[in-house]
């Protein structure tokens, strides 16, 4: 198995998966668990040779994929999504220790998300049905044909769950992909790879590349021979990889970040809506759907702060891996330093932070206290930019029109949250919303059939159900004209 580690019990590879190979690298980056700041791996440090050698397995690997029947590939992906399920132990325990999330959010909603990604991709495949148009004497079908070789590219936050909503599409039409883990999350892709060996992928159909993004990441978004980006990260590179992928001309399909409003209306069922706004610490914060911008309506705003405050205040923070914790580490010492600067710098231009407001002195380390600030004032830098970090703001409005364009006031566009009790208001609101999702009286509530993506500086493309085959596929129009059969 090449160079491994030793990681909750869990023997995983610490190198790259390429053509259905182990590959080393001769440099390493150093993989630290935000838990208690300790090196959990040595893992290994890929570059333009990984990359091209990684897009030439896959292209190497793509003909013979793209011919394989789609009940084939489908019946594989199911076999992976299996496999996942049986091991949701080990990825859920691996992936805790690599990036800080919750234990039993990995247990028991994530992990069997990343199974869903495989079987829903599956199923959709099966389920494509292609448009016959007719003129006249004309015929015109639509085809969906495999595009090539995919470089999928994702973050730390949800590292396998991101990766498969991204790469099981790619797989299932009929492309190949090489995947780029983040540097601050890099293991359970590795662990991902010998489960699809074990399910049957073919060799080189799914490849590894791990690194450093403006290594690894930049060889692979700028490399000719990829059919498709699928990137999801941070605004600032996103700008990159679509410049990157623009040399080529390479469609590129980009899931961003977001600083999303969170609407509480007076006729709203306030407990819930407070459940939910607490719940915008999830993961510490670290979510790109957050509802960062809690905006509630003025005769409700006491009340409501009162609640939010007694409820967050029952929060604990700590070890990730206990079951009675609610809220775990930042990823990172550098990620930690940018989130108190956002804090800081709040402070400096006058918000004040009615709950956390820092570090968590008692648990050092990268552990943050959950923060909420109040009197903001307008256009601060805490409004508009997104934190990644366990700190929301909030801030009264007077009525429908004001709350409207208070949520509109941003440059992302990644989704909206409402609360109200007015069916017809809820209809107004979401309409004039600025968001790829809007949820109302619910949250991250996701049917995998509709379309997910962010509106303005949040994306680029959709993707879900046959978005995402359109995304990965040649769309191809078959014109056939009268026949005599001869
Ligand atoms: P990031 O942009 O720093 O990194 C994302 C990935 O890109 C990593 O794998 C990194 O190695 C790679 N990368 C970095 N530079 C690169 C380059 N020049 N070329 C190619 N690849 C490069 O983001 P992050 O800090 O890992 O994640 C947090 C961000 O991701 C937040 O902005 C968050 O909102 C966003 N996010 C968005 C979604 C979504 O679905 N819209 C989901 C999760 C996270």
């Amino acid at each position: 198995m090449g160079r491994t580690a030793l990681v909750e019990g869990v023997e995983v590879s610490t190198e790259h998966w390429i053509g259905g190979e182990r590959v080393g690298s001769a440099d390493a980056f150093t993989d630290v668990s935000p838990i208690d700041e300790t090196t959990i791996a040595e893992v290994a440090r890929g570059g333009p040779e990984e990359a091209d050698r990684a897009v030439r397995a896959a292209r190497e690997a793509f003909p013979a994929w793209a011919e394989t029947p789609p009940e084939e590939r489908a019946r594989i992906l199911h076999r992976i999504g299996e496999l996942v399920e049986e091991r949701v132990p080990e990825l859920a325990a691996v992936e805790t220790r690599d990036n800080g999330s919750l234990l039993r959010s990995m247990r028991d909603s994530v992990m069997p998300r990343v199974a869903r990604n495989l079987h829903f991709f599956a199923e959709q495949l099966l389920e494509l049905r292609h448009d016959e148009l007719e003129t006249g004497p004309y015929r015109t079908r639509v085809e969906w044909d495999p595009a090539g070789v995919a470089v999928v590219i994702t973050p730390w936050n949800a590292p396998l769950m991101l990766a498969t909503w991204r790469f099981a599409p790619a797989l299932a039409a009929g492309n190949t992909v090489v995947l780029k883990p983040p540097e601050w999350a890099p293991l359970t892709a590795s662990l991902f790879a010998d489960l699809a060996r074990e399910a049957g992928l073919p060799d080189g159909v799914f490849n590894v590349v791990q690194g450093i993004g403006e290594e690894a990441g930049s060889a692979l978004v700028g490399h000719p021979g990829v059919d498709r980006i699928s990137f999801t990260g941070s605004v600032e590179t996103g700008r990159l990889v679509a410049a990157a992928a623009g040399r080529n001309l390479t469609p590129v399909s980009l899931e961003l970040g977001g600083k999303s409003p969170f609407l509480v209306f007076a006729d709203a069922d306030l407990d819930a809506a407070v459940a939910q706004a607490v719940n915008q610490y999830d993961n510490a914060g670290q979510v790109c759907l957050a509802g960062t911008r809690l905006l509630v309506e003025r005769g409700v705003y006491d009340v409501f702060l009162d609640r939010f405050l007694e409820r967050a205040g029952t929060l604990r923070q700590g070890d990730p891996r206990r079951d009675d914790v609610d809220l775990g580490p930042l990823i990172s010492r550098e990620h930690f330093e940018r989130v108190d600067g956002f804090v800081r710098r709040a402070k400096e231009a006058g918000a004040k932070a009615v709950l956390g407001g820092g570090p968590n002195e008692e648990l050092g380390g990268l552990y943050y206290r959950p923060t909420l600030f109040v009197d903001v004032p307008p256009g601060a830098e805490v409004l508009r930019k997104e934190v990644f970090g366990p700190v929301l703001t909030l801030q009264p409005f007077d009525d429908e029109d004001e709350a409207v364009a208070m949520g509109n006031d941003t440059d992302y566009g990644l989704a909206a949250i409402v609360y109200t009790g007015d069916r017809a208001r809820a209809e107004r609101v979401a309409r004039r919303l600025v968001a790829g999702t809007v949820w109302v009286n619910c949250f991250y509530v996701r049917d995998l059939r509709a379309p997910f993506g962010g509106a303005r500086d949040s994306g680029i493309g959709r993707e879900g159900g046959r978005w995402s085959f359109d995304f990965h596929a040649d769309v191809k129009a078959v014109c056939m004209g009268p026949f005599e059969d001869r």
